[in-house]
């Protein structure tokens, strides 16, 4: 059997950028489609059609007349509407899922009662999307747990369906603390046999069903977003309860690192930032600096930097530590700008502390994506001191602006950035930004002291960030590596 055939690839996903997005799901589904393509490999994307996504935009074709298609989802029959378009600037194509009923909601996720059905309806879309289209995927690649059912129910439920004969399956864990956790009628809505949700069953963890640990069982092969974080979730620190289900799969597990599409985030040619600049040419982001210290109404100065932050709101990405110092943080000599929603609890820390020091401090609490283009150029160092980070963007984009990250040493984190001072200890000078290992707010704000001593240090602080706006993380390198497991997952399906 020939290797590197110009496989057929299914890309299941809840979101993709510019469409939906939470998180870092969406930029991954929006560009490594692409990528892929360019190999010459034939994918297609699925995903749900949300009412927040603007139909007007989407240059829609619809695949079936009426709602003609219906699917059995808790015993009910739902129809589905098929809508065709392409990826943004190439001719991927992108389906998607329509029903009124589940999609239509004032968010992606919710917590509804029928979540699990949403999903499940979904899932079951997909592959009957799929039969009608007459296509026959070499491999479908899901990803998290609103995709994980699919190699069971290949496996199972559709197998009479030859179309799939050949379908290998790759899951992609984008964060495993996410795992889709429903109670035992969940089975039943899905049609999921007896022996896989008895105790110990493939889909069944601590009396509820797991439709992540479904795709951890059943899919021939899994990856996640960082080579570091493909080992960390092997542990009871990381695994979320699923250590020892990922334990048993050892041999299939495969970290890939994520790419980033540098078309859109490249200070050289970002459509979001006022001044544009490279490593020759770094004027444009002083420039962007006061600008950006402008719209949070806080006072420029060359030599006080900025520290940005753009996140998720959540204990994930370390704002427990921050807390613990700070108190301590904001004595520094620098000005804090934060982006970034999410828990109540965070949402009013940073609040009073803008309140308190409203002139070494400010805060846009919500989500802006051209904001965080701004935030990105204009400041100088970027915090993400995350208690685990599957593979995190901020500090890749961070790298590519010139603006040093400060990093706790865990998952894609570990594997992007490189300590300074310990490669100048090293005789190496390739530090990229700043890693600190334990996870307290002490090791937080000694890491922070030795970031604003070397940045007194010109020509040191300009090595770091050139070393930082080299580095190269495209989407190319890496969609190659998923084309060696798409092949590797095909001959082991069809060995
Ligand atoms: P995660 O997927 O865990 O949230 P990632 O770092 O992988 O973390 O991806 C987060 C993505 O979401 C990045 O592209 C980041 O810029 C973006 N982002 C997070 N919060 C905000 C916000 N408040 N406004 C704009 N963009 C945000």
């Amino acid at each position: 059997m020939s290797s590197y055939k110009n496989y057929k690839v299914a890309f299941v996903t809840s979101e993709v950028v510019p469409f939906a997005k939470t998180g870092g799901l969406a930029d991954v589904a929006g560009s490594l489609p692409k990528y892929i393509s360019k190999s010459g490999v034939d994918v297609k994307v699925f995903m749900p059609m949300y009412s927040s996504i603007d139909f007007s935009k989407c240059n829609l074709t619809p695949i079936n007349s009426n709602d003609n298609i219906l699917i059995r989802t808790a015993a009910k029959l739902y129809p589905v509407k098929i809508y065709r378009s392409t990826l943004h600037n190439s001719q991927v194509e992108i389906y998607f899922i329509q029903n009124k009923h589940f999609f239509h909601r004032d968010k992606i996720y919710t917590e509804d009662a029928d979540e699990d059905e949403r999903f499940i309806f979904f899932q079951k879309a997909v592959i009957e999307t799929i039969q009608r289209l007459k296509w026959d995927p070499d491999i479908v690649h899901c990803n998290d747990w609103q995709t994980a059912l699919i190699p069971l129910l290949l496996r199972d439920n559709y197998s009479w369906d030859k179309l799939f004969s050949k379908a290998a399956t790759l899951l992609t864990i984008h964060n495993v603390g996410y795992q889709g956790i429903f109670g035992k009628a969940t089975a039943e809505k899905a049609e999921i046999r007896d022996e896989f949700y008895k105790p110990s069953g493939k889909v069944e963890l601590n009396g509820n069903i797991n439709f992540l640990k479904a795709g951890i069982n059943f899919a021939d092969l899994i990856t996640t977003v960082s080579k570091t974080y493909s080992k960390e979730i092997l542990t009871a620190e990381f695994g979320h309860g699923l250590e020892t289900t990922l334990q048993n799969r050892i041999d299939d597990i495969y970290g890939i690192i994520n790419g980033v599409d540098y078309s859109i985030w490249n200070p050289e040619v970002d459509k979001n930032i006022p001044f544009k600049y490279s490593t020759n040419n770094m004027n444009g982001k002083k420039l962007n600096k006061k600008i950006l210290l402008t719209e949070f109404g806080l006072q420029f100065s060359d030599d006080v930097p900025v520290i940005g932050i753009i996140s998720r709101l959540a204990s994930q990405k370390g704002f427990d530590i921050i807390e613990e110092v700070l108190s301590k943080i904001i004595k520094l000599k620098m000005r804090l700008i934060i982006l970034g929603s999410g828990e109540t609890h965070y949402e009013k820390m940073f609040a009073d502390l803008v309140k308190k020091h409203p002139r070494k401090a400010a805060v846009y609490l919500g989500y802006n994506y051209e904001l965080a283009h701004l935030v990105e150029a204009g400041s100088d160092m970027f915090l993400m001191p995350s208690h685990y980070e599957p593979c995190g963007l901020n500090q890749i984009y961070s790298l590519k602006y010139g603006t040093v990250p400060i990093v706790r040493k865990t998952g894609g984190l570990a594997d992007t950035v490189i300590d300074w001072n310990e490669s100048v200890a090293k005789g190496k000078e390739d530090g990229n930004g700043f890693v600190f290992s334990e996870y307290s707010g002490a090791a937080l704000i000694k890491a922070l002291r030795r970031a604003l001593k070397i940045f007194n240090r010109k020509s040191e602080w300009k090595k770091i960030i050139t070393n930082g706006m080299k580095c190269n993380y495209s989407w190319q390198k890496s969609a190659e590596k998923y084309i060696e497991l798409y092949d590797r997952a095909y001959m082991k399906r069809n060995k």
